[in-house]
């Protein structure tokens, strides 16, 4: 299956795509966890990337689209992978249309997790992410760790991502707005939209999700 997950900062898209892509058995491909590592590893690419995502820009298309069909391109997303966060322009859908195409691929289902802008804000304020695995994500208030600033799952660190600041946040969601949103209506066009609230318990999403693409 390849399948694109979409909607706000905030939405769960990291926690489901993990869950999601360990049901399926497909690798789960985070834009901004492979631009994460770049910046770890002080590569030219993370060099790059770092101030646009510091202030919660898009990283623009030329450096974005090829970073992705490079990993796309690895044998493990043969037969399959779960996009999150790319594409997150209109360009970066016409681009992945037609590397698919390319490939005589296309995509099965385009995910949308539906959720209230007040309540991505509480959710990204109190976020915090283990070092080790962005999959681990906790919440100050709604999902404590056992321990303050260590990962219950895996003994990670925990932090808090320099872009889940408030100011940084409102950004976020306007490019959501002007600048992601439109590939709702591109993918509607094509008939691969599913959309599901995504509030609730996670594993409450997840099978909303799965059920869906069962579909
Ligand atoms: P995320 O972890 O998906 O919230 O992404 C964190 C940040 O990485 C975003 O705010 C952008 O600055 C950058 N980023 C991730 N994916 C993309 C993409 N497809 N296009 C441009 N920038 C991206």
């Amino acid at each position: 299956m390849r399948i694109v997950l979409v909607g706000p900062p905030g939405a769960g898209k990291g926690t489901q795509a993990a869950f999601l892509a360990k049901n399926l058995s497909i690798p789960h491909i985070s834009t901004g966890d492979l631009f994460r590592a770049n910046i770890s590893q002080g590569t030219e690419l993370g060099l790059r990337a770092k101030a646009f995502m510091d202030a919660g820009d898009l990283v623009p298309d030329e450096i974005t689209i090829g970073m992705a069909k490079d990993r796309m391109e690895q044998p493990d997303a043969a037969g399959g992978f779960l996009l999150d966060g790319f594409p997150r322009n209109v360009s970066q859908a016409e681009a992945l249309d037609v590397m698919l195409e390319e490939s005589g691929m296309k995509l099965d289902a385009v995910l949308d997790l539906e959720v209230e802008e007040d309540e991505v804000v509480k959710r990204i304020a109190g976020r915090r992410v283990c070092r080790n695995e962005s999959a681990h994500v906790f919440h100050v208030v709604y999902a404590a760790p056992k321990t303050e600033g260590v990962c219950d799952q895996c003994g990670g660190e925990l932090y808090q991502r320099g872009d889940d600041s408030e100011a940084t946040v409102r950004n976020r969601l306007e490019v959501y707005h002007t600048q992601t949103e439109p590939i709702i209506d591109y993918y509607k066009a094509q008939g691969l939209l599913v959309t599901i609230p995504a509030l609730g318990e996670v594993a409450d999403v997840t099978k909303r999700a799965m059920d869906a693409l069962q579909k």
